[in-house]
């Protein structure tokens, strides 16, 4: 079902709170990245262009004790960039709940407030009704953009919906378009690149797509695991004991299944996890780990890439983070960029595969990047992310062709 989002409501004359992500890094008082501010601008400036009377917006930050203030988690920071990139001022309050806050955010001058860290409150977290309800009594309507919470039932994500009509901002809107398109309707053939550490990290994942991919690759740490259920030497790289049997069952259920699915052949490896000193090679020795993709394998994944229509990416091909195996992940990135030129819609999970895209310098050159590490995962699973399902359903299509209610 569709969700309504902020253009389904009217907003003239309204109070709105709105969830947004501020969970930004910290240097002292020192923003080091402020991307997650500048995603909610949007929807921000939407709501007040469109006649809001009050804009309140909420986040947590941080992992606080929860039993009240704690200076260094304090949105402090996040609402004095917030006024430098709306261009006009924001009241942060000194709380998120409480009289004060209440008569606060009436009186304050300003159209826009931010409240302080909801997880100063331990409700928060344990999506406690009458906290979500004190959130609620400060609005009209409520507004979820905070997609990389929303597989969290929190009071801010979830509860507080109960009170209010509930819709979603446009980050979260994108974020359902195309991870919604990738798992329910994607241009075929849809293929699934899969990497990062764990298979055990993966497994419900790698469930679900058995039944949506045309093809699966599989790289990164988790692949090796996979290799040693087919017999292949693996020496010292990154093994799950304990799920050589369950790889070995996924390669026949996708085979059961006609999904295809492409493994590392060659190795960039080393004699140990802290040397820089790779060599390329078509087997690990004992002895040695494969710390990335080698070269053929780079080149029979974007093989199988050239064929695709749609493309998810999970989870990074090396590791990455270190420039001397950081080759696989970022020739398939550049890959992919340049195979959205051609029309292909590529969606890149959010976590460690985003963060990769980021470093190198691809941000603008996929369909979609997701701002979610663990909620995209979520979702591309199958699961219900909480968050998304309290929002409220679109009206269904009357005669008129409208999304009113006139059916
Ligand atoms: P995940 O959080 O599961 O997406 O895993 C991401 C991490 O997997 C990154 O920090 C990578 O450095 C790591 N990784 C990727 N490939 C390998 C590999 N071949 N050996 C060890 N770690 C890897």
């Amino acid at each position: 079902m569709n969700k309504q989002t902020v253009r389904d409501v009217s907003l003239k004359g309204k109070k709105v709170i709105i969830r947004v992500d501020f969970n930004v890094p910290l240097e002292g008082d020192k923003i080091t990245d402020d991307i997650r501010i500048r995603a909610a601008i949007p929807t921000i400036k939407y709501v007040v262009d469109n006649g809001a009377a009050k804009v309140i917006l909420m986040s947590h930050l941080g992992r606080p004790k929860g039993v009240g203030f704690e200076k260094e988690f304090s949105l402090a920071p996040a609402a004095k960039r917030l006024a430098e990139l709306l261009g006009y001022p924001v009241k942060l309050m000194s709380d998120c709940v409480g009289a004060d806050v209440k008569s606060g955010v009436a009186s304050a001058a300003e159209k826009v407030a931010l409240l302080e860290n909801l997880r100063f409150h331990k409700e928060e977290e344990k999506n406690d009704p009458a906290f979500a309800k004190e959130l609620a009594s400060l609005a009209d309507i409520y507004v979820n953009d905070a997609f990389g919470t929303a597989h969290r039932a929190h009071a801010s994500t979830a509860g507080i919906a109960a009170y209010l009509p509930a819709v979603s901002g446009f980050l979260i809107e994108k974020e359902l378009q195309y991870l919604g398109l990738a798992v329910n309707n994607p241009e075929r053939p849809l293929v699934v690149i899969l990497g990062g550490a764990k298979v055990s990290d993966k497994i419900m994942l790698i469930e679900n797509l058995l039944k949506k991919a045309d093809t699966i690759i599989i790289g990164g740490g988790m692949a090796y695991t996979f290799l040693k259920a087919q017999g292949i030497n693996i020496g010292n790289s990154k093994l799950e004991k304990d799920k050589i049997d369950l790889a070995r069952t996924l390669l026949e259920k996708a085979k059961a299944a006609g999904v295809r699915v492409e493994l590392t052949e060659d190795f960039v490896i080393v004699p140990n996890f802290d040397s820089n000193d790779g060599k390329i090679s078509d087997v690990i020795p004992d002895g040695f780990e494969s710390l990335d993709i080698g070269p053929k394998t780079r080149a029979k994944f974007k093989k199988v890439l050239d064929g695709a229509k749609t493309v998810v990416w999970n989870g990074p091909l090396g590791v990455f983070e270190r420039d001397a195996f950081a080759n696989g992940t970022r020739e398939i990135a550049f890959h992919l960029a340049s195979l959205k030129d051609k029309g292909v819609k590529t969606i890149i999970g959010g976590g460690d595969s985003a963060a990769a895209v980021l470093k190198f310098g691809l941000d603008n050159k996929m369909t979609h990047i997701s701002t979610g590490g663990g909620a995209s995962l979520e979702y591309l699973e199958g699961k219900e992310l909480p968050g998304i399902t309290a929002l409220n359903d679109k009206k269904s299509t009357g005669g008129c062709g409208c999304s009113c209610s006139c059916n």
